[in-house]
């Protein structure tokens, strides 16, 4: 296998609790030992938001700055917006010729987004193609490793099989890719559903130290204490699944469960233990948020830097691929 790591992310806002535990923190490691491209993917972003396009780029702006506050190094890892490299394009084309349209339509995260999305119009040939996009993604890097969660797997195991289809008529030009696949904590939002910006219920990387406790504060708990004397189960409480994932003190979190059990501790307290450990997971990140909110002109320069790196590497990759298609040059 080789060392190369391919992950993008979409730039629909600003990224979440959800988001550094269950990518980030594992692409920051990820960095130190591997061959990383990590991409702003803002063509995967105009798929659903083609009816308005106004605010792409004040969130791609966004996403860079959370992935470097949070860790991500452009000495370490090539940092890089999605359309910066038209080669990514270019791929979609091809592997879109090779790609039969059963294996789309019966992808499972299409038909369950085309029937819980209804706030969005999904109707269009991007949202289908959407696996055809992100394995150009993949491949044009002949990225070895692609770390995800469980519900984008089945998204890989499209590209791998684009990858068979593809070489097996032009001979061994792309590389078939592996997934790693990445346990994802469970981290909900203040309601209790999975956190997601769209659910209006996220805890995100810029929030102030105010909304973050007003968001805490606020958070829905297990149903069953309605009275500070009520006993809980923490199992069944969301504020429960968040200390799970930041609070780092085995003892704390031994004290808060026997505690909520026999009603020896009230929601509120609980919740104040867990606002200490998520402000000190943010608060570095919020320092080097302002870093390079007052330095914009440091973004510029990381994402041209990437769009060189990664350009040279897909470029060529298309040029193996038009030259194994026959393509006159
Ligand atoms: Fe949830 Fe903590 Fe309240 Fe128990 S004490 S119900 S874990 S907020």
């Amino acid at each position: 296998m080789n060392q190369r790591v391919f992950s993008g992310m979409r730039p629909t806002g600003q990224l979440h609790l959800g988001h550094l535990a269950g990518a980030l923190t594992n692409w920051i490691k990820l960095q130190d030992g591997y061959d990383c491209f990590y991409s702003i993917v803002d063509w995967h972003a105009l798929m659903s938001d083609y009816a308005d396009s106004s605010k792409i780029e004040s969130n791609c702006r966004e996403v860079l700055i959370d992935w470097l506050s949070s860790g991500l190094d452009p000495e370490k890892c090539v940092i890089f917006v999605q359309s910066h490299v038209p080669q990514h394009a270019e791929l979609h084309l091809a592997l879109s010729m090779v790609t039969p349209l059963g294996w789309l339509q019966r992808c499972p995260t299409y038909k369950e987004q085309i029937i819980n999305i209804q706030n969005k119009d999904l109707s269009n040939y991007a949202f289908l193609g959407y696996p055809v996009l992100m394995a150009a993604d993949i491949l044009l890097y002949k990225a070895g490793i692609v770390p995800v969660g469980e519900d984008q797997s089945a998204h890989l195991e499209i590209a791998r099989e684009m990858v068979r289809r593809f070489n097996g008529f032009f001979g061994e030009v792309l590389v078939e890719p592996q997934i790693m696949l990445t346990p994802t904590p469970k981290v909900p939002g203040t309601d209790g559903k999975k956190m997601s910006k769209s659910y209006g219920n996220s805890i995100n990387l810029a929030d102030s130290p105010e909304d973050v406790w007003n968001k805490l504060r606020t958070m829905v708990t297990d149903p069953a204490r309605e009275k500070r004397t009520d006993p809980g189960d923490p199992e069944k409480c969301p504020v429960w699944d968040i200390h799970k994932v930041f609070n780092n003190s085995d003892s704390e979190k031994a004290e808060i469960a026997e505690g909520c059990r026999t009603a020896g501790i009230g929601c509120v307290d609980c919740k104040k233990k867990l606002k200490v450990h998520v402000e000190r997971v943010m608060n570095p990140i919020r320092e080097k948020r302002a870093y390079y909110e007052k330095n914009p002109d440091l973004l510029g320069d990381i994402l041209r830097e990437g769009a060189v790196k990664a350009g040279a590497v897909a470029r060529k990759t298309m040029d193996e691929v038009v030259a194994a298609l026959g393509f006159v040059r």
